[in-house]
């Protein structure tokens, strides 16, 4: 069996759309690689940030649900969003948040790794951790300069009631393997492991359970190559008696969905066709692109959308 790959991509909610794309875009600098809607719920958008090209592994996408109540963290959700900066650039990133007015929660060694522990404005937990060399590929117009920008996912997070179903799935069914544990912490690595391909879990019998909201973490997707390698994983998935959806066309890849024995969302995601599909690579992220089949409704869709300022134009809050 092909185990999964990293990381495809981190889905999270947000509240307000203005406010995720100044922090996202404005704040970290990451590239806000597509501009298109929830296509469960086309009056909401759906933002996608990467690097310079949208490379798999690098993309954390929000959905902007202004009504929700904010997330409740606890068992059976993701519960924070590791991202990978380069080593040393931890107090160039301390100096920016502080300009932009980020809560800061100072700085934290979890295996190995030193990370600046922070939330984004709607209270997302974010650990930016340092790592040596990780190859990505800048985006020029960042305000962020290239040799300190976000080079991508780094881990993911998740608090489950019991280790030892979630432990048996990940590394039977898809193909994760146990390499670390410190404190209540247990490291899974993904594929070839390393940055962009850990699962950090988190056991707590006694936790409450966790609640999808504004803040919090919607779901994990995973890599797999292609359709065959999808399908491949997905059967195994079903034997497990996970109940996983059909693929679903999302067009920039294809999905498949199930949760995994601790609760958490869990999605596997295609490499290609990625999202130089429909808009060239220097223009991606410039105007809200639909899938085909939303793209009779543009205009209705366009109309209920809340106006999206970008590139943001964002000031510090303190002068550096
Ligand atoms: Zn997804």
């Amino acid at each position: 069996m092909e185990a999964v790959g990293g990381l495809h991509h981190i889905t999270c909610i947000a509240r307000d759309p203005q406010a995720n794309v100044d922090f996202y875009a404005g704040v970290l600098g990451l590239r806000l690689v597509k501009r298109s809607v929830n296509q469960d719920d086309p009056g909401t958008y759906h933002l996608f940030y990467a690097d310079g090209h949208g490379s798999p592994g690098t993309d954390l996408t929000f959905f902007p649900w202004p009504d929700l109540p904010p997330a409740r963290q606890g068992v059976g959700l993701a519960v924070e969003v590791a991202l990978a900066v380069p080593h040393g650039s931890l107090g160039f990133w301390a100096e920016r948040l502080r300009w932009f007015g980020v809560a800061l929660r100072g700085e934290e060694v979890r295996f190995g790794e030193r990370a600046l522990v922070a939330a984004d404005p709607d209270g997302l937990p974010l650990r930016l951790v340092e790592v040596q060399d990780r190859p990505f590929v800048p985006w020029e117009e960042s305000p962020v300069p290239a040799s300190w920008q976000v080079r991508g996912l780094h881990a993911a997070t998740v608090r489950v009631a019991f280790l030892g179903p979630t432990e048996q799935f990940l590394t039977d069914v898809l193909g994760f393997r146990r390499v670390a544990e410190e404190g209540s912490w247990v490291r899974f690595a993904a594929g070839p492991g390393g940055s962009g391909c850990w699962l950090d879990v988190q056991e707590d019998p006694l936790g409450e359970p966790g609640r999808w909201g504004v803040g919090g973490v919607h779901h994990l997707a995973w890599r797999v190559r292609d359709d065959a390698h999808q399908a491949q994983v997905r059967r195994r998935v079903s034997w497990a008696g996970r109940n996983p959806t059909p693929p679903v066309d999302r067009f920039w890849f294809k999905s498949v969905y199930f949760r995994e024995p601790g609760g958490v969302l869990f999605e596997l995601a295609t490499d290609g066709p990625g999202f130089a599909v429909d808009e060239e690579v220097d223009r991606l992220g410039s105007s809200l692109v639909l899938p085909p089949w939303l793209e009779p409704y543009r205009a209705r869709i366009e109309s209920q959308l809340p106006p999206l300022r970008y590139p943001p134009d964002v000031e510090p809050v303190r002068p550096g």
